[in-house]
């Protein structure tokens, strides 16, 4: 085993790997195919095996193959949220490829079960958002952060809001905007 290039060795499937997932104990040894279907006639138009046990950075590479195997100049893709990466989705655009694929939910406020942004709407005619209270989120201010423009739009109205305690541990509520 320890011969191995990469230290494994499966003795019923020799090219099977140990794949860690992101849940704790769910790795298996195993595969991740990767396939490509065709929307309308739901044919598989391009696939490829491998080892890894995640998605994220897969987007640009199988769209190309898909894009060559059409011989199409300009192809769009829908992926789920597996798949998202800013990188991959900057390459696909680059190979004249667009790419549909909901964003990771990142957001610590979500996984302590309060709202997140994609509870609040935005308003585009006045640049604002609204929040789960009915009130206006109203833009303060713009920062940059590692490249990245931010926008920051809170409301006046939290420290009376009867709902605070399932938006924010903070004194407002903060929705930003990148
Ligand atoms: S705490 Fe502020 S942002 Fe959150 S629901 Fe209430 S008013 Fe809206």
């Amino acid at each position: 085993m320890l011969a191995a290039p990469d230290e494994q060795i499966s003795l019923t499937d020799p090219d099977a790997r140990s794949m860690a997932t992101s849940g704790r104990g769910t790795g298996m040894v195993g595969y991740n195919v990767q396939t490509a279907a065709d929307t309308r006639h739901h044919l598989i138009v391009a696939h490829e095996v491998m080892n890894a046990g995640h998605d994220r950075t897969q987007l640009s590479n199988m769209s190309r193959q898909t894009k060559e195997a059409i011989g199409t100049d300009a192809l769009d893709v829908v992926a789920d949220r597996g798949y998202f990466k800013g990188e991959e989705i900057l390459a696909c655009d680059a190979a004249g490829i667009t790419s549909y694929l909901p964003r990771l939910q990142t957001s610590g406020n979500i996984a302590k079960g309060c709202f997140g942004k994609r509870d609040l709407l935005y308003i585009a005619k006045d640049d604002e958002y609204r929040c789960p209270a009915v009130e206006r989120l109203i833009w303060r201010m713009t920062s940059e952060k590692n490249e990245l423009v931010i926008h920051s739009y809170w409301s006046s109205s939290c420290q009376a809001c009867a709902l605070k305690s399932q938006c924010t541990t903070g004194k407002t509520c903060h929705a930003l905007g990148a």
